[in-house]
């Protein structure tokens, strides 16, 4: 199995070389490959840490597009992450190729790289060179390289028959780059002061003209303040354990002026703008300058549209999930999805485009609001973790640094000390000890227990062997302990965000899915469903297949041919 999806990602990569840039015009396809009921157009929107709660905590607030999308869309209320490490880049692999980390290598927004001895992003590619629109400065190289298994988004170029347009935009590289997959025309983020791209995907001029025309510094000296009657906002305006971006008070209003007392456009104010629901508004006009352009969704086959809302993110790291911040940048890309709605029904045209929305991961309550419940809650030093290892081991007469580095949960030792451990089981209970003897960790596993997706009762061990790669996980994982939030500051530092996420508890794996459109069932459905499903039932949609995927088709979603089935005959 792993040597057959070997082979074609080494077919895909070798097609990369081939150049994307030429903005592809759409091509006719023979009506025998063309079905009526394939949509024209697919839509893959990720909102960037939306915990599933938010849905049922905060529609009271919507008015427009997360409203009809809740209304009118196939909602799966209970999907969850079946793994542990909830990162971005992690849950936008999974959402664009349906399989799950262990698969597709996706195992962290960066890890270490025993090879090299230095921390890699997913998407970092040494081949690659980025470039940047409208004389906006970019530096390194971004692709799916990593990515070892190929996008809903490739097969579908690949196998539609007809000309394929993929587009797609994110604050963050890796949200864009995962959801267009190896090969895109056009995949584009932010770096710095504007947008961005790699010489593996196309440039499109449109995008050009687009960000000439509004260089992100004008919406420099804007407030962002409360859009909603403050009698609609849940919990309190001012939040607990909230950590805000430089020159922001703790509550509201926030103005997008940088740091205190500047007069123009600074690092600190384009920090601010993607905290704000402006970058969410600027992100909703790209996707809609891109339809019109390339007039998706009326080609002769399918094109993918993907949108990767950042800014939720950002404003939940810093305020919280229960911030008046976080309802008032939902309640706000509410009107943004709307609009993005509306949009579709007249240009692509209701019926002929189906949408799947969905996050990356939730997030965490802030440690301070948490234990003002009574619960056990608090911050785990990774620093500390650290400290103790070394300690362990310089009993066992180890040299320091033992340790190479402590990526999101992963430990990582200096070459041929972990495998020196393993011959010298006293200085690795011991270790594994130390670690367990840290404020805020639950366990700690051996790579070794979690190769192979061992078949065991315990759920965690699951999740954590769901998103273990062995060429890039770390030698020992840490489990946190439930609402202890891990943090990068020494025990004594304040930490420089309010919240996070990247655990197997469900505050972190629970999000939702909406699937919306031609050929889908509206309602509301509780059974079993992961984001890994999301590229198998597209791929069910659009009449292609998928080679290897951990998800499966959400089936009870999908319109039946008859509405009196046949009694199930065994077979
Ligand atoms: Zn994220």
């Amino acid at each position: 199995m792993k040597r057959s999806a070997g082979l074609i990602l080494a077919a895909m990569m070798l097609g990369i070389s081939a150049a994307a840039g030429a903005q592809m015009p759409p091509r006719p396809v023979p009506k025998a490959v063309n079905s009526a009921a394939r949509p024209k157009l697919v839509v893959v929107i990720v909102v960037d840490q939306m915990r599933a709660d938010y849905i049922e905590k905060f529609r009271g607030q919507w008015t427009s597009g997360l409203k009809r999308l809740v209304e009118q869309a196939a909602w799966f209320r209970e999907a969850a992450y079946p793994y542990a490490a909830t990162e971005t880049c992690v849950g936008h692999a999974t959402i664009s190729t349906g399989a799950l980390p262990a698969m597709s290598g996706m195992v962290a927004n960066a890890w270490w790289d025993r090879e090299s001895q230095k921390l890699v992003t997913c998407t970092a590619d040494p081949k690659a060179k980025n470039s940047g629109y409208a004389g906006t400065a970019a530096n390194g190289g971004d692709s799916a390289w990593r990515l070892r298994v190929p996008a809903f988004a490739d097969e579908l170029r690949f196998q539609a028959g007809a000309a394929t347009r993929v587009v797609t935009f994110s604050l963050k590289a890796r949200a864009a780059i995962m959801l267009g997959g190896h090969k895109a025309d056009a995949a584009t983020w932010l770096e710095g002061d504007g947008w961005v791209t790699s010489n593996v995907y196309g440039t499109l001029p449109f995008i050009e003209a687009y960000a000439k025309a509004h260089p992100v510094k004008e919406d420099y000296g804007k407030t962002w303040t409360l859009s909603l009657p403050r009698s609609a906002y849940l919990y309190d305006e001012k939040a607990v354990g909230a950590v805000a971006p430089g020159g922001w008070d703790l509550s509201f209003p926030h103005p997008l002026r940088g740091r205190s007392g500047g007069s123009e456009a600074d690092e600190a104010f384009y920090g601010q703008w993607a905290t704000s629901p402006f970058a969410n508004t600027y992100l909703t006009k790209l996707a809609e300058t891109a339809i019109d352009q390339l007039g998706l969704g009326k080609g002769g086959g399918t094109d993918y549209l993907g949108v990767s809302y950042s800014s939720t993110d950002y404003v939940g790291h810093s305020f919280g999930p229960q911030s008046w911040e976080v309802q008032d940048t939902y309640a706000r890309l509410d009107k943004d999805l709307g609009e993005l709605l509306k949009h579709l029904d007249e240009k692509a045209g209701a019926g002929n485009y189906v949408v799947a929305l969905s996050a990356d991961h939730g997030v965490v309550p802030t440690p301070e609001s948490m234990s003002q419940t009574g619960a056990d809650a608090g911050e785990l030093h990774i620093p500390e973790v650290q400290q103790k290892i070394e300690d362990t081991l310089k009993s066992f007469g180890y040299a320091a640094p033992a340790v190479a580095r402590i990526a999101s949960a992963d430990v990582y030792f200096a070459p041929g000390i972990y495998e020196k451990l393993k011959a010298e089981p006293a200085a690795l209970s011991a270790v594994m000890a130390a670690i367990r003897g840290v404020p805020g960790v639950a366990d700690v596993y051996r790579a070794e227990d979690l190769t192979d997706r061992p078949a065991t009762n315990s759920p965690i061990r699951v999740a954590e062997s769901n998103s273990f790669f062995p060429a890039r996980s770390g030698d020992l994982v840490i489990v946190p302990k439930p609402y202890w939030l891990g943090v990068s500051s020494p025990a004594g530092k304040s930490r420089d965000s309010g919240t996070g996420h990247g655990t197997p508890y469900y505050y972190d794996q629970r999000v939702p899915i909406l699937l919306m459109g031609g050929g889908i069932q509206k309602g509301e459905y509780f059974g079993a469903a992961t984001p890994a499903d999301i590229a198998p039932t597209l791929a069910a949609l659009c009449g292609i297949t998928l080679a290897t995927h951990d998800g499966r088709v959400l089936s009870e979603a999908l319109f039946k041919k008859s509405a009196t089935a046949a009694p199930a005959v065994p077979h």
